[in-house]
């Protein structure tokens, strides 16, 4: 059987599907699919529940990006909801919008105090910029630092402390700054300049990724089931027998190499899905929580998905840490010490020249998924093709 595939990729995520869908269409080659859950899509899986809501079951996912290039790829499979996500938080009993930007301002200070900082904030850092919380901190400016330690007290530091189990500057500044403080009026959650759902999910687009003669899926399987590699001399077998093909791995990196130089960390997530006979839960898509309970954030599906049904799905995110075996490694924990563990097994990787990494566990990058789709194309036309 082994013989009869040029390529084997694991994991069906944006990153083995991009890839495997690439391979069949350019190169005319065979691939086998191996994916260790039940369905296809890794994290961007949605279906209906019960009730007949269209739900992500592994949370809320908003295509976005910046890259024509990535849009017009993946708009092959699918047509888009433009949809314009929005998130407020809830602070002092308010909702404010997040990013936290010059509306937020004139929504927690009265409107004197409010113009002033708005202005003070165009005159230092220019109107549209983006600014990170960790950055606006460093302000000497008596008013801006005032407001720099409200933004972190009440957005920043509960929050984080919640998801990540360590404060903001405990983890690499870029984990913080994907939510900078924004000066200008802008309330959506990204400003790329493409944005949307699949208008019929994210499962259907990649059924039709997918949907090729020359593409098998493998569902239910551990690659180790099937997969043999020798890690000293890089030989690869499949079901016993020797591949010649490539290996596109898009699993953990740490699990492939046996944890050889150390299990690295990841935060994980439980989702609590709950059902209303309501028509509309909250008034946007998300709603954070960065100051009470256990959980970060409430998702409404029906913002998203703009699904006309009289009833309606949240789900509520609870942090937790990472077990392996017992869990799902959701996000790469970004710090010094996980980014020297990663760095030994990137070098690792780089001997093995018939097997190729990608993805936000292979790569331990706490990537979107238009970054993993922009990255699966690129090692697709230099690696593969
Ligand atoms: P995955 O989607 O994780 O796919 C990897 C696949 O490999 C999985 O199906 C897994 O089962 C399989 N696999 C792993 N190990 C094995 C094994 N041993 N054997 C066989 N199969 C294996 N991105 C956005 O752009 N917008 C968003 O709004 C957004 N929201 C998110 C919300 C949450 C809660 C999370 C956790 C992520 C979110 N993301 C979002 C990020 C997005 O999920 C990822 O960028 C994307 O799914 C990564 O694709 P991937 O193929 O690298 O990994
Ligand atoms: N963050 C925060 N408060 C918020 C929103 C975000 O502290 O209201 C911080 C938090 O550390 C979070 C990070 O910014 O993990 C990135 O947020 P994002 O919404 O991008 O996270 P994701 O959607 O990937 O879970």
């Amino acid at each position: 059987m082994a013989k009869e595939y040029d390529f084997i990729i694991v994991g069906s995520g944006f990153a083995g599907a991009v890839i495997a869908e690439q391979v069949s269409s350019k190169l005319n080659k065979k691939v086998l699919i191996v994916e260790k859950r039940n369905h296809i899509a890794g994290n961007a899986y949605d279906c209906q529940d019960e009730h007949g809501v269209l739900i992500h079951k592994y949370g809320p996912h908003i295509f976005h990006t910046r890259s024509e290039e990535v849009w017009n790829y993946v708009s092959q499979f699918t047509d888009w909801n433009i949809y314009h996500h929005r998130v407020l938080a809830k602070i002092d009993g308010i909702e404010v919008p997040i990013p936290f930007n010059l509306n937020s301002i004139y929504a927690v200070f009265p409107p004197e105090f409010a113009g002033r900082l708005a202005q003070k904030l165009i005159e230092r850092f220019g109107f549209g910029s983006r600014v990170p919380i960790l950055k606006l901190r460093e302000s000497n400016e008596p008013d801006i630092a005032f407001l720099a330690q409200y933004v972190y007290d009440r957005v920043f530091l509960n929050y984080t402390v919640k998801q990540w189990g360590v404060k903001p500057e405990e983890l690499s500044p870029s984990v913080t700054g994907r939510v900078p403080v924004v000066i200008n009026r802008d309330d959506r959650y990204f400003q790329d300049r493409f944005q949307g759902i699949p208008k019929q999910g994210y499962t259907k687009l990649f059924e039709r990724m997918l949907d090729q003669s020359n593409i098998s899926i493998m569902l239910n399987t551990d690659y180790r089931d099937v997969i043999n590699v020798d890690l000293a001399s890089g030989d690869v077998e499949v079901f016993d027998r020797p591949f010649n093909g490539k290996l596109v791995y898009t699993g953990p990196v740490d699990y492939f190499f046996d944890y050889k130089f150390g299990a690295l960390e990841y935060r994980s997530l439980s989702f609590k899905f709950e059902h209303y006979d309501t028509f509309q839960y909250q008034t946007t898509g998300t709603v954070n929580y960065p100051n009470d309970y256990g959980f970060t954030r409430i998702t409404e599906f029906k913002h998203l998905t703009l699904q006309t049904i009289s009833s309606t799905t949240i789900v509520k995110e609870y942090p937790t840490a990472y077990k392996p075996g017992i869990n799902i490694p959701y996000y790469p924990v970004k710090n010094d010490i996980n980014a020297a563990i990663y760095r030994r097994y990137f070098e690792e990787s780089k001997k093995y020249n018939r097997i190729i990494f990608v993805g936000r566990l292979a790569e331990y990058q706490y990537y979107d998924m238009d970054a993993v789709v922009s990255k699966a194309l690129r090692v697709f036309r230099e690696r593969l093709a």
